[in-house]
């Protein structure tokens, strides 16, 4: 168990740059109810307790991180505590590996537990509780198959039929259970289902199964179990068992609220009072573990941490920050109404941190070499250039000068398109931080590209500007050719072509919607020297490309970056264009 800690709520201390005032939590109804609920001691004076319950069966995601946010941030808004608990209840398709990243994620977010739980740790009090059940005639072991069970269930329109089980008595409930119990019986055969009434208008309450058959390994209980809890019957009370005050999950669980209190009010325990919130979600984007994990096993990424899967250490390894993935969540609040937000709101967040805390540096990723014609070929020069202009205690570096140089390939045309302000022949352009340039011939290729450019340059202009006054239109980045490392730089772009990757045609899946230019790889890039000292995870800003972040793909020898976004930030446009809709700040 881990204390709470100044991580809590998301302090923003950061080793990696400045602190950047959290923005205000916008009020939103949880609040208000948990409000309420401290004014009027509905608990008496017992602490605000939440919990996250992810079930370990796939890695957390931006649509977790709200949950984290609000049960962790409200609980710490009241001085209450949170819980980390697994919901492992379902042997076959969870794994150690994924109780251990959404550890990792969840403290990587900024937030810290109070307790460690996992449902299985209540598996035998869950099951001394299905004992109670049985004895008081609430819950009966049924022999009909899955199938069977299902017709049984009827519709949203037409009732459902009792299982001709359903009357058996105390005693042979009792004798039945406790035989699936001790693996008397194969998987599927029998399940326990509590007795609600199968003509309830709320399916869930139509006699719900409780317990199933299944001989299989747990990744904590082992082979301690062969008959395991369904979640409905398992999540409520292990809320109750951690006397968890708010309840918090996402709508889809509001038609289960009634179940989870009649489990509660049946065996009389602690209340906790379930209430739900948004789901959040993104365009162009998909949330469901399942689909995740068919994306990973059919490699269509690279695995759940590739930069361009939506969660928290894909986001990571891209390049995203934890303040700015805080940010977006706590600025869209919570509601009773599921609403898919623009991908460009989560994008435009992380530049506005980005912008705050990345490092500036000079990289090409398409070079083109120049050569000044009139600088002395031996010389190297070396221009003071601000770490990061929005923090003056990021220092300051020098950077190497010399008479070949690289310049991004767009940035010269030898031919110029109406209103093309950078380099072209006869035209001067300020190479930032250094000199005035002015192309005056190229070298081309035998299939007629342009390979190299002869410029000129003023020595007069040295750091930037010209004493005559002169102005030039346009200011490009360069890398000093006998200084620059080479790297291979990812250039991500969205994983789906569509803004709602469920939108197929019929006979098609949403792996049909997959953007085939979701990655391109640049091989030759060319970095300024002081990047060779970074490492896996450091953020950068190239100036005027965009964010970019280390890989740990990257070797001694070898450096990989990661586009984290480009510059450009179409959500300002977005926002402009529907005058402060959605992300003001
Ligand atoms: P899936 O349905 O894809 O399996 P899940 O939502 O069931 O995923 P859980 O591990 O059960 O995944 O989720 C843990 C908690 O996170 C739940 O309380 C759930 O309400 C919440 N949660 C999951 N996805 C979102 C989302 N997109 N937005 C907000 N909360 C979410
Ligand atoms: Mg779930």
């Amino acid at each position: 168990m881990t204390d709470a800690n100044s991580a809590k709520n998301g302090s923003n201390a950061s080793v990696n740059g400045p602190e950047i005032p959290e923005i205000r939590p916008p009020s939103n109804f949880l609040r208000e109810q948990m409000a309420e609920d401290v004014r009027t001691k509905k608990y008496g004076d017992a602490v605000i307790q939440t919990r996250f319950p992810p079930e370990p069966n796939g890695y957390l995601h931006i649509g977790h991180a709200k949950a984290i946010c609000i049960n962790f941030g409200l609980a710490d808004d009241f001085g209450g505590k949170t819980n980390l608990r697994f919901d492992d209840t379902n042997p076959e398709k969870e794994e150690q590996e994924y109780v251990d990243s959404i550890q990792k994620d969840i403290r990587w977010l900024g937030f810290e537990w109070e307790r460690l739980c996992f449902a299985s740790d209540y598996f035998g009090q869950l099951y001394e509780w299905a004992i109670q059940l049985i004895k008081a005639g609430k819950a009966y072991v049924d022999d009909l198959t899955a199938d069977e069970i299902r017709q049984h269930r009827g519709t949203l329109t037409e009732p459902g039929k009792n299982s001709p089980y359903r009357d058996r008595s105390v005693e042979e409930n009792l004798d039945l259970f406790v035989r699936m119990k001790k693996g008397e019986f194969p998987d599927g055969s029998r399940v326990l289902r509590a007795k609600i009434d199968m003509t309830s208008p709320n399916l869930n309450m139509r006699d719900p199964v409780m317990y199933r058959i299944l001989h299989a390994t747990h990744h904590r209980t082992g082979d301690d179990w062969c008959i395991y809890p369904m979640y409905d019957y398992a999540h409520g009370q292990s809320d109750s068992i951690e006397h968890v005050t708010h309840s918090m999950c996402s709508l889809e669980f509001a038609d289960h609220q009634p179940l989870y209190r009649w489990f509660i009010e049946q065996l009389g325990i602690f209340p906790s009072q379930q209430i739900e919130f948004d789901r959040l979600n993104f365009t162009y984007t998909l949330l469901s573990k399942r689909r995740l994990l068919q994306l990973v096993q059919e490699k269509h990424v690279s695995g759940w941490d590739d930069p361009r899967m939506p969660t928290l250490s894909g986001l990571r390894r891209r390049g995203f920050t934890a303040e700015g993935i805080r940010a977006v969540v706590t600025s869209l609040g919570a509601s009773r109404t599921n609403v898919v937000q623009d991908i460009e709101l989560l994008e435009h967040f992380q530049r506005d941190d980005l912008n705050h805390r990345a490092r500036r540096a000079m990289a090409v990723l398409h070079p083109l070499k120049v050569v000044i014609d009139n600088y002395p070929a031996d010389k190297v020069e070396f221009v003071g250039v601000a770490n990061n202009p929005e923090d003056q205690a990021a220092g300051t570096r020098q950077v190497p000068f010399s008479r070949e140089i690289y310049i991004e390939q767009d940035d010269f045309r030898e031919v110029p398109p109406p209103k093309y302000y950078r380099l072209s022949p006869g035209k001067e352009v300020r190479l930032r931080n250094a000199y005035f340039v002015t192309a005056q011939s190229v070298v081309k290729d035998t299939a007629g590209n342009v390979v190299e450019v002869h410029c000129t340059y003023d020595p007069a202009s040295r750091g930037g500007n010209s004493p005559d006054g002169r102005k030039v239109k346009s200011t490009i980045h360069w890398v000093s050719a006998p200084h620059a490392i080479g790297a291979e730089v990812r250039l991500y772009d969205k994983l789906f072509a569509k803004p709602d990757p469920g939108d197929v045609a019929e006979g098609e899946s949403f792996l049909d919607n997959l953007n085939p230019t979701s990655l391109q790889i640049l091989h030759d890039a060319k970095l300024e020297p002081s990047l060779s000292e970074a490492k896996a995870g450091d953020r950068f800003q190239f100036e005027r490309v965009g964010y970019f972040c280390v890989d740990p793909d990257s070797t001694d020898g070898k450096l990989v970056f990661n586009r984290t976004l480009p510059l450009k930030d179409s959500w300002a446009k977005i926002e402009k264009a529907t005058s402060g809709g959605g992300a003001a700040r």
